[in-house]
Formats: C-alpha cells, structure tokens, sequence
C-alpha cells in the first residue's frame, strides 16, 4: 500500500493510507543506508495488524530539506507584513533562493494590506516573475486564493513571526488549530528539544506546520553553492551569457548584463542588492563545510 508520511516522532511514522492512518515503524534498512523517512515522503507501507504497520521503501522525493526536515514540499507561501512589522527583503529573496535550488514553487504573500499598502513590495516581486499575493487576516481578503492556492499540494508557511502566519491560517478555517501548535513549539524550542514537522490536511491538499522555517538560516542558505545562486533570481535568466565575461560574478566586472539590466531598471535593485549580499556569504564556502 503506497501512503504519505504525515508526522514522525519517537520513531513511529503516521502514513496516510487509503485504510487510514497508520501507525509505522521504519525497517532497519533505512539506518543502514543512512536515510531518515520523512514528513511528506510517499512510502511504501505494509499493515501487519489493523492501524499499524512498517515503512517498506520510500519513493523517489522530488526534493528534501534539512531544516525544516521535510520532502516533496510543493509549494512556499512566504509571508511578510505590509507593515508592523517592515518586511525584510533579504529574508525573503534568500528563501526565495532555496525554493528555486529545490524546485519549490514560492509565492509571495503580503498580509496586513488592512493597514498598510502592500503594492509598492507586490511590484517588485510581480516584476520579478513571481506569483504575488496582498492578502489580509484581518478582513479576509485574499483567502479564498490562498486556499485555491493550497489544493492538490504540499505547502507550507513561512515568514518572520509576528507577520500573521497563525492568523492566515487560523482565517482559512480549516479547522486545525495551528496557533496552537505554534505556541507549544516555542515553549519546546525554549527548551531545545528536536522540533517536528507536521502535515495536516487542508483545502485539498496538504499544510506543513513548520515552526522554524521562517528563519532559514546560513546554513540552509548555503546549500547553495555560488556557480548555483544566479539560476535561484530567475529575473537573471534572459541576460544569461550576454555578460562581457564568461565566469562572470555579476558583482563588479565590467560589462556585466545584469548590472546594466539593474540600471536600466529592468531588474529590482532590492533583489540585486540581495544577490550581491548572498553571493559574498557563500563566495569563500567549501563544499565540505556542508557535511
Ligand atoms: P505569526 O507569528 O506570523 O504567526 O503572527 P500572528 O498570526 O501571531 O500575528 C501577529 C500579530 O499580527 C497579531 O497581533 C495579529 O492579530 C496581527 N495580525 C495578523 N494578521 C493581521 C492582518 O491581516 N491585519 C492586521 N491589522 N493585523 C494582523
Ligand atoms: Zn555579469
């Protein structure tokens, strides 16, 4: 029976099967070959009594992440205010970049556009090539798209606390109680325990409760490796290969095609700032610093 991980924890797994939801232990295998079954992995399972049954084999992921530890993640929502609080652009661009370098779709989601207009930052990313959202937990304005948004994936939600995360989604009453889980999970980080990832289904498909991802930190982030990084600002590919040099960095060199594409305000200079910010942290890393 083939089914979907929707939590792991103490080493069982909850898969979602046609025969419900069952409770699994992982086999053997899996440690040897050093891989971990994950939240959001289709899995071959087979029951050995009702309710309960063992992880045979996972099937090919389309992508996974280390933190938060999810696989087959479809689709970010990346939230950020209007204001109360400022978004941060380089927080979302870096984000935006691991969601390119694993094939995850990311959506730009503005909130609190009750009390600010969320316009002027919707247009950089709208020019940017990216789908946008203004949206408001307040007034409900833009939920219907967002659970339009949600069906037939796997989404999760990102973003800074305090931009309105548990809000949104306490507002697309889908009956599980995120701001709940939120709560708890701080209090479990205060006190350093492993943070787990949940799917619950919703509006068709499925939302990872992934306390955490709102502050993808360096190490994520330097998943990508530099040659990598300009193909994560998909706003760079029509200049590919029009630079003077190949090999070029498109930070300082000299007839750079991106660099000009920034002055002639074809590409946001908000994004190209994050670009040059982003290349500089991962221009010295080693590969081996990743393991
Ligand atoms: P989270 O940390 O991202 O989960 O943010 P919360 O959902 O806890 O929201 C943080 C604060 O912003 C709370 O005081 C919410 O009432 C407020 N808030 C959330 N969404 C909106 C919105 O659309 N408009 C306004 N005006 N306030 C909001
Ligand atoms: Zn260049």
């Amino acid at each position: 029976m083939v089914g979907r991980i929707l939590k792991g924890i103490g080493g069982f797994y909850y898969v979602k099967t046609e025969a419900g939801i069952l409770e699994c232990r992982a086999r053997g295998k899996f440690r040897k070959q050093r891989i971990s079954p994950l939240p959001g992995d289709m899995v071959e399972v087979f029951e050995t009594e009702p309710g309960k049954g063992s992880v045979e084999t996972i099937l090919p992921r389309r992508n996974s992440l280390i933190r938060p530890p999810i696989a087959n993640l479809d689709r970010a929502f990346l939230v950020m205010a209007a204001a109360r609080p400022e978004p941060v652009l380089l927080l979302i661009d870096k984000i935006i970049a691991v969601c390119e370098n694993n094939e995850i779709d990311p959506v730009v989601m503005i909130n609190k556009c009750d009390i600010a207009d969320g316009e002027p930052v919707a247009e950089i990313y709208r020019r940017a090539g990216f789908q946008t959202l203004c949206v408001s937990a307040e007034t409900g304005e833009g939920m219907a798209e967002i659970r339009a948004m949600i069906e037939g994936k796997v989404c999760a939600f990102t973003g800074n606390s305090g931009v309105g995360k548990s809000s949104i989604l306490n507002s697309l009453d889908i009956g599980a109680d995120f701001a709940v889980g939120a709560v708890s999970e701080r209090i479990e980080r205060g006190r350093h325990t492993t943070r787990h990832v949940e799917l619950v289904e919703a509006c068709g498909g499925f939302i990872a409760d992934t306390p955490g991802f709102g502050d993808v930190g360096l190490e994520k982030f330097q998943m990508i490796r530099k040659e990598e990084l300009e193909s994560c600002f998909r706003e760079f590919a029509p200049y590919e290969n029009r630079c003077k040099y190949t090999g070029c960095a498109h930070v300082k060199e000299q007839g750079c095609a991106i660099r000009a594409a920034v002055e002639a305000g074809e590409i946001p200079v908000s994004r190209y700032e994050s670009y040059v910010y982003m290349y500089n942290e991962v221009k010295d890393y080693k590969e081996w610093e990743n393991r």
